[in-house]
């Protein structure tokens, strides 16, 4: 008489981690995921090129504008959103499936993504990574040494917009301490009771 409880369901749920670009999100991302293999990590859909070292399915899969906008027009996307130029997604039913399937499922989006996630999943844990200051990031920015001056000044500039909006999320982290940030971040998934 007791089944299905919600005891007996596994308590699926989505980790939405956001932050301006060369907040360092990436490289928490893959403690993170390293340290906890039960982690499903969305890989995400972009018409960005691939950056040297990074891999087709792993980093992110790779797709032309038109692809891209035809997976728009059939619903496959969760969230989509455009960033210094290019088109950037998370595909529907992969991350739907691995939430009802009992995962913690994680992912790592900009800001207008991260709100659209809220508006149809008000249960997401949302995380903001924040830079501890702005000469700190565009050096990251500037260190990654892949981007044009053009992409670095779009990046910086979206860098100052999406930190206005640190205070919608759940949970904020300043990537100053890489140790002390990532300890933030479990304590937020694996010992909250929210
Ligand atoms: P990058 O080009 O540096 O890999 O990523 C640029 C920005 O796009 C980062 O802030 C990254 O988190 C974000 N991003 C990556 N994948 C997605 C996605 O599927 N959806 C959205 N909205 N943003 C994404």
């Amino acid at each position: 008489s007791c089944a299905n409880t919600q005891e007996d369901q596994s308590p699926g749920r989505l980790i939405v981690l956001t932050g301006p670009s060369g907040v360092g999100k990436g490289t928490l991302m893959r403690s993170l995921l390293q340290r906890h293999p039960q982690l499903y990590y969305s890989v995400s859909v972009t018409t960005r090129s691939p950056r040297p070292g990074e891999i087709e399915g792993k980093n992110y899969y790779f797709i032309s504008r038109s692809k891209f906008e035809q997976l728009i027009a059939k619903g496959e996307f969760l969230e989509w959103a455009e960033f210094a130029g290019n088109y950037y997604g998370t595909l529907r039913e992969t991350v739907l499936n691995q939430v009802r399937s009992g995962k913690l499922v994680v992912l790592e989006i900009e800001l207008e993504g991260a709100r659209q996630i809220r508006t149809f999943f008000p249960h997401v844990l949302s995380i903001f990574i924040l830079p501890p200051d702005f000469d700190e990031l565009e050096k990251r920015i500037r260190g990654r040494g892949q981007d044009s001056e053009e992409a670095i000044a779009r990046r910086l500039c979206r860098a100052k917009e999406e930190v206005k909006a640190a205070g919608e999320f759940d949970i904020k982290v300043v990537n100053d301490n890489f140790e002390t940030a990532l300890n933030a971040i479990e304590t937020a998934l694996f010992n909250s009771n929210s």
